[in-house]
């Protein structure tokens, strides 16, 4: 008789195999496609998606999971128990939904998501409100099958992305940090702006293209299993055994195609780091959707607006850009940590970002919890980015149409943004002392000491600790944002001179 275990895992593994042929399919839809396959490649994915959904639904999984919950065997094995319990969860979940509201919800994303491009681009946010309405009704739905009687609706959606966090320790966590830098954003208007000119000279994508290049091989991502290309917007994902990212180029913008590069690579490395031994199962998965964000935002602020970075970069980028001979690294330092309030949170600096998040958070809770009406939605939107932002939004296609997300029914997700940040302050906090001194690496281009240090600390675990048990092990204390308002208040004195 095959093991209970044994069949779980093959089972998962092939299960895995179907969801990684998804991930190349919707890869080569953004980066290689032709326009006019997109028909049919929808229909491919929505096959797949069905497939993979009558797997993780298969009765038998239920029986399997319950053999090993009541077997020695695999309790008493770490790594089987940890795999066993995340694979309950993840069974709870999908069976939780019903059929009939997955399916309205894969057709009402697909339908709203065209609504918003289009209400978008012509600024018309009552085109988009009907769906938004129907979109809502159906998250509180999903909501009410997925919560425990000690969640809210919101909760347990934002439970899908961050296992374990909620509304109320969210806002213990951004109350103090959204005064903290709306403070510090007065603070900056007394201090001198630093010049970012000379990395706005246009410079042709090729010169670009290699720049980048040489930084991700040297950050230690690894093109034998992983390459990179170029998409509208950048992404990272994995296929089975390799890593596919994106980045963009546009001529005035190498800096942002260097910030995206870095970013997805940090993406990248943390999928490159996991076990191969645990694929198609939980110890070889991220933990959390803030964890993954961590790993991006750690290598594209932590690393890549840091001086000794530029120390070591400057050459590099004078070499294959063919200019920069009038800068030192101090000025690309300062270039690079530009803060300027804007209305778009992808375009947003380090000091700014998280105040964009916050204003989705606000209004997402009182949507989903029903305080807020749709039809109020750009007015507090509005309201929110005057206390917060201190700009005003002058078009609903610079306010609340900007962001894809709740057309695709992402919410409860937007938080993972800011975790990641915070995340990635204390992690690279705890590097800094593990490794006796980060800038010391840095300036030196050792930047595999660092990957190797993340690959220990985090990437190997997989799914194995809740995300706040993981930030306890590796930095031996709970998430705070007292690492993150530090490393920002000590960077930014120097750059602005404050
Ligand atoms: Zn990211």
């Amino acid at each position: 008789m095959v093991h209970a275990y044994d069949a779980l895992l093959a089972h998962q593994r092939a299960t895995s195999l179907l969801g990684s042929t998804a991930a190349l399919l919707a890869w080569d839809q953004e980066t290689q496609m032709p326009r006019g396959a997109g028909d049919v490649r929808a229909q491919q994915l929505s096959q797949l998606a069905e497939l993979q959904h009558e797997r993780a639904t298969d009765p038998r999984v239920a029986e399997w999971l319950s053999q090993c919950a009541a077997d020695a065997r695999v309790q008493q094995d770490a790594d089987r128990a940890a795999n066993v319990r995340e694979w309950q969860r993840d069974h709870d979940r999908a069976t939780r939904l019903p059929s009939a509201l997955v399916a309205e919800l894969a057709e009402v994303e697909s339908k709203a998501q065209q609504a918003w491009a289009e209400a978008r681009s012509r600024d018309a946010f009552a085109k988009f409100r009907p769906w938004l309405d129907r979109m809502v009704a159906l998250q509180q739905q999903k909501a009410d099958c997925l919560k425990r009687p000690d969640q809210s609706r919101w909760d347990a959606l934002a439970d899908l992305y961050e296992p374990g966090m909620n509304a109320a320790d969210l806002r213990a966590l951004f109350a103090p940090l959204r005064t903290a830098l709306v403070a510090l954003r007065d603070r900056l208007r007394g201090g001198t702006p630093p010049t970012d000119a000379f990395a706005r000279q246009p410079i042709a994508e090729a010169q670009q293209e290699s720049f980048v290049r040489a930084v991700l091989a040297a950050m230690g991502f690894d093109d034998k299993r992983g390459r990179l290309d170029r998409s509208a917007h950048p992404f990272c994902t994995k296929v089975g055994a390799d890593v596919r990212l994106t980045t963009r180029f546009r001529p005035e913008a190498v800096l942002d195609a260097l910030g995206s590069t870095m970013h997805e690579g940090g993406h990248g490395l943390y999928e490159q780091g996991f076990d191969d031994a645990h694929f198609g199962t939980p110890l070889g998965e991220a933990v959390s959707l803030g964890v993954h964000e961590s790993q991006s935002r750690l290598w594209e602020n932590h690393v890549g607006r840091s001086l000794a970075f530029w120390q070591w970069c400057l050459p590099i980028a004078q070499k294959q850009l063919g200019g920069w001979r009038d800068v030192d690294a101090m000025a690309v330092f300062r270039a690079v940590n530009v803060v300027r309030p804007s209305l778009i949170r992808v375009e947003a600096d380090e000091a700014t970002y998280d105040l964009h998040v916050m204003v989705r958070f606000e209004i997402e809770q009182q949507l989903i919890d029903g305080q807020l009406g749709t039809s109020n939605l750009p007015g507090e939107w509005n309201r929110l980015y005057r206390e917060y932002l201190g700009i005003a939004v002058p078009d609903d296609k610079h306010g609340c149409l900007q962001d894809v997300h709740w057309s695709c029914g992402l919410f409860g997700y937007f938080p993972t943004y800011t975790l990641g940040n915070l995340y990635a302050a204390q992690f690279a906090a705890a590097a800094d002392k593990a490794l006796g001194g980060l800038p010391a690496l840095l300036e030196r281009g050792q930047f595999t000491t660092l990957r190797e240090w993340l690959r220990r600390q985090i990437h190997r675990h997989g799914r194995r600790h809740s995300p706040a048990e993981l930030c306890r092990l590796v930095t031996g204390a709970p998430l705070s944002s007292a690492p993150f308002l530090q490393h920002l208040e000590k960077k930014l004195a120097v750059v602005y001179g404050i």
